[in-house]
């Protein structure tokens, strides 16, 4: 058991409210553990990419399909950092707006910003 899991059942003995924030602390952190973690293997991804643009010019290589494949990897990852960005909006009692970014009420129909429908 981890360090959360401990604190999340030591504060369920103690009461609701405080195993509520317990588990949201906990959800909070593991969602921005998660995204960082998605991040990383986007950044290595993007390393990979010029690595390959480089060797292909410096070598006359074909990397062509090296890098789709660095791509359609960082296409996946993408849509997995979305649901994440989703998911700790939700935490916090808001909304993620997917065409945008911007955050909004959880109540809102529209985002503010773009006007997307939500
Ligand atoms: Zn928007």
């Amino acid at each position: 058991m981890d360090l959360l899991d401990q604190i999340t059942q030591e504060a369920k003995k103690a009461g609701t409210f405080v195993a509520e924030k317990a588990i949201f602390v906990k959800d909070y952190a593991k969602n921005t553990w998660d995204a960082a973690e998605i991040r990383n293997k986007m950044n290595d991804l993007y390393k990979a990419i010029g690595k390959a643009v480089f060797h292909a010019e410096t070598t006359e290589a074909d990397t062509a399909e090296e890098i789709n494949g660095y791509i359609e990897d960082l296409k996946a990852l993408d849509e997995a950092l979305k649901e994440k960005t989703s998911e700790k909006e939700s935490l916090v009692g808001k909304k993620y707006c997917p065409a945008c970014g911007k955050s909004a009420d959880k109540k809102a129909a529209f985002c503010p910003k773009c006007g997307a429908k939500l």
